[in-house]
């Protein structure tokens, strides 16, 4: 198994979790929604979980949050198919609830951290609260946003969720600031070499890694 390339092994992944029944969000979603963007992208987004119209869907970010999204990837020059795009848990939360914890972490260990394992992005960017305390447990988002931290060979760089700089005008203005510093960032890790070389897991067995 170790032999098989990151996409296979990211697509037999994603094949696995649209049958996922870990926990209880699986009882009132129409679709599961694994993530989008290819096995060998650079940075990796974790948004929060589903709403509305990705349950429908499928996809990651397809409301006015992923547009939004779109609009500050295209600011850079990029776009979704460059990066990967996910979320904490990968069911909708009833009535768009938070996730409970035992939620947020069934759902990690099961799939987000084989996810990271997997892709092994050269730079994680969580997307709100719930995003970086699956990654830097106890950090509040006001005081780690726009600031690069390391955890477990993995650079972190937290922001706002695109769904706060829809409420908020200023929101917009600190992401439009912070995703302004992701190609930088992207290409001074690339240029020392500092990719993050974590031995993906096999599908077959527990794959669990710990960022904290
Ligand atoms: S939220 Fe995650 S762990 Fe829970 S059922 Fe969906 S895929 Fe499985």
């Amino acid at each position: 198994m170790n032999e098989v390339d990151p996409q296979a092994r990211l697509d037999i992944m994603v094949s696995a979790m649209l049958s996922c029944v870990a926990c209880p969000l699986s009882e009132n979603r129409q679709n599961v929604v694994p993530g989008t963007g290819p096995a060998n992208a650079n940075i990796m987004f974790i948004g929060e979980g589903p709403g509305a119209n990705e349950d429908l869907q499928g996809y990651p970010f397809v409301g006015k949050s992923g547009r939004l999204l779109d609009e500050l990837l295209n600011m850079i020059g990029w776009n979704r198919k460059d990066v990967y795009i996910t979320n904490t848990v990968k069911c909708r939360p009833p009535e768009n609830r938070d996730p409970f914890e035992s939620e947020l972490k069934i759902c990690q260990e099961n799939w987000l951290d084989p996810q990271i394992a997997v892709i092994q992005p050269s730079i994680i960017v969580p997307l709100g609260l719930h995003a970086l305390q699956r990654v830097i447990p106890g950090m509040k988002i006001g005081d780690a946003r726009g600031k690069t931290f390391s955890r477990n060979g993995f650079t972190i760089f937290p922001t706002y969720h695109p769904a706060a700089a829809l409420r908020q005008k200023r929101y917009k203005e600190i992401l439009t600031e912070d995703f302004k510093q992701l190609p930088s960032l992207i290409n001074n890790i690339l240029n020392k070499g500092l990719r993050t070389t974590v031995t993906p897991p096999t599908t077959d067995e527990s794959h669990q890694i710990n960022l904290c």
